[in-house]
């Protein structure tokens, strides 16, 4: 049973008031790879930490991730790093990949309401990433990974942070995210949900949760561009 859409009703979005959107893989697509850098930056800092090869180190990286929800947490818990020297290193990367994107800053200037980035990375990231886009200028605020006190999404509680310091009625919400599973607590919380996925997996995504039934029920939307997305919404 597909219970998801892809073209946005506008009577989905009516009442929302606040527009929360994940930074990577989501404010820009999938295929520009910027995270891949981030990624190649976190083994190298795994490796130097712990003195293994970059295959040793990049196994142990997943396994934080899939464990902690970040490979900083896992370092944080298992090794006791210091987070903001982690964030610095895995965030030296080129933006330059990163191309402005007016056709989204004009969408997200119309939305009514406020908007949000709610990151698991770095505000730093957060800024230069959407300066690169050309979209900085319309968020109201950036909810990072410190802010989080380092406990990322899909974590209850840091979603409970990010609703409370921000006075969002999570009801009058919505979230944009390129991660499954970090939108289960927003849908449970009352937000509109809408998946971002890489270009050409639409259907690809629409034919495996047609396999796999509603086990992903707490995605309203997918989606496979964003600007285009609001766009269709504003219209
Ligand atoms: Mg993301």
């Amino acid at each position: 049973m597909t219970t998801f859409k892809t073209t946005p009703e506008k009577a989905d979005f009516d009442h929302i008031r606040d527009w929360v959107f994940d930074l990577d893989n989501t404010l820009y697509p999938h295929h520009v790879n910027l995270f891949d850098q981030i990624d190649k930056n976190m083994t190298a800092y795994v490796s130097e930490l712990l003195q293994l090869s970059p295959a040793d180190a990049r196994t142990l990286q997943k396994q934080y991730y899939r464990e902690h929800g970040t490979t900083l947490q896992g370092l944080m818990i298992h090794h006791g790093i210091d987070p903001q020297d982690f964030l610095e290193k895995a965030h030296a990367i080129d933006y330059s990949p990163l191309l402005p994107d007016p056709t989204l800053g004009e969408a997200i200037k119309a939305l009514p309401g406020r908007k949000f980035i709610f990151t698991n990375g770095s505000v730093k990231h957060a800024e230069a990433a959407a300066r690169a886009l050309g979209i900085r200028e319309h968020f109201d605020d950036i909810f990072d990974i410190v802010a989080a006190d380092y406990v990322p999404k899909p974590a209850g509680s840091t979603y409970d942070k990010f609703a409370s310091l921000n006075r969002v009625d999570t009801r009058r919400a919505a979230m944009f995210e390129d991660l499954p599973r970090n939108l289960a607590v927003p849908k449970a919380l009352g937000m509109r949900t809408v998946l971002l996925v890489p270009q050409n997996l639409e259907h690809t995504f629409t034919e495996a949760w047609e396999r796999h039934g509603d086990a992903d029920d707490h995605i309203d939307y997918v989606t496979e561009n964003l600007a285009e997305f609001l766009s269709r919404l504003l219209r």
